[in-house]
């Protein structure tokens, strides 16, 4: 068997534990003699999978009682359009802050539901560099919610803490949620397709706050009310069972590693070493996200020209370094340093950029 480095920007790497778990049991689930996709959501087995994992996410998470945690379908695209379908109401305009190409995204389908307002934007010349600063964002004191996207993937910036607002606040995690410690209280809304920290596609976790559930609009179709969801535990229609189950082996392993301190801890090492290899060459590797902004789950930089950058993936290639090429809209290079790539694989991502620094 051969395993690569894997550095995909999502879906991503998974745990091997995980992996090897969902091997081990996948002909004969606990002793049930079938797998867990072939057993009904309605049964005990599976509520056992469903249940571990909204009470995981509860304990890794810290979510308050104030907040349902819901594992819905549709990934972070559904949840563009099914908050504002929920939150804002004719008469009402919610607030975005654009940072990159999933913010926009967000706005775009927004605009498709009601009145937006752009509270700040940090595009210059098309790209974008950084996430603002608290007292540049031009909030509305009566918006609906004001929605951020917590890490760029696209462009390599993240959130290092978060604005207070008056109006709810909202953020696509999808990028970093599990990657850090956090504060839910401070969301009035957190939503995050599974694919990059959770598990595979095909669920998306939302967490939000219960009375904000409570006085959603209810005219909208029901399957797209947080409030069907919330009712029926994520048990309304049928889940993505297989998805829910490796999250369930997912978390188990976030658990092992001592929960999201120590996975913070793990991201850090991680990303100390592979931006310090990328500063340490500064004619070869150019990284344009200002500092105080970089990411620690997508490291984005360029090389002087694209002949360089191509023969720099095809050597990576080679030594099994999988997945580097950046983002198509963004170009260069994009290091995903999600949950499960471990430290041993970017230092060998490492290893290569510094001798490649010296052939180039
Ligand atoms: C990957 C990603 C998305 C897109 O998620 P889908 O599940 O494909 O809809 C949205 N937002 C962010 C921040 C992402 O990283």
């Amino acid at each position: 068997m051969k395993r690569v480095h894997n550095f995909n920007a999502g879906p991503s790497a998974l745990p091997l534990s995980a992996l090897e778990l969902a091997r081990d049991e996948l002909l004969d689930f606990e002793g049930s003699g079938m797998s867990i996709m072939e057993h009904s959501h309605r049964g005990k087995e599976y509520e056992r999978v469903h249940d571990e994992v909204l009470s995981s996410l509860r304990e890794l998470l810290a979510v308050p009682d104030s907040h349902d945690i819901l594992l819905l379908q549709g990934g972070a695209h559904q949840q563009f359009a099914q908050i504002p379908m929920n939150l804002l109401r004719p008469g009402q305009s919610a607030d975005y802050v654009i940072t990159g190409g999933w913010s926009e995204r967000a706005l775009d389908e927004a605009k498709n539901c009601g009145t937006v307002r752009v509270a700040c934007t940090t595009q210059v010349d098309k790209v974008y560099r950084r996430v603002p600063t608290e007292s540049e964002l031009q909030l509305d004191p009566n918006a609906a919610y004001v929605h951020i996207t917590s890490n760029n993937t696209l462009f390599g910036t993240q959130w290092q803490t978060f604005p207070k607002t008056s109006a709810p606040l909202v953020a696509d995690m999808s990028s970093d949620i599990m990657s850090r410690p956090l504060d839910v209280a401070q969301f009035g809304l957190i939503y995050a397709g599974a694919q990059k920290n959770i598990g595979p596609s095909g669920i998306t976790v939302v967490i939000i706050r219960k009375d904000l559930v409570a006085s959603a609009r209810t005219d909208i179709p029901k399957i797209f009310r947080y409030s069907t969801h919330a009712k029926e535990r994520s048990l309304y229609h049928t889940p993505p069972t297989f998805s829910v189950y490796l999250a369930r082996n997912v978390l188990r392993w976030i658990k092992g590693l001592g929960g999201l301190s120590a996975i913070e801890q793990r991201n850090r090492e991680k990303t100390d070493v592979l931006y310090a290899t990328i500063d340490a060459h500064p004619e070869l590797y150019r990284a344009p996200v200002e500092k105080a902004s970089r990411s620690r789950m997508n490291i984005v930089f360029t090389l002087p020209s694209e002949d360089l950058e191509k023969r720099f993936l095809a050597e990576a290639q080679k030594r099994e370094l999988i997945g580097l090429k950046g983002h198509r809209s963004v170009g260069g290079i994009r290091v995903s340093t999600y949950n499960a790539v471990e430290l041993a694989s970017v230092k060998v991502l490492c290893e290569f950029m510094n001798e490649f620094a010296k052939t180039a």
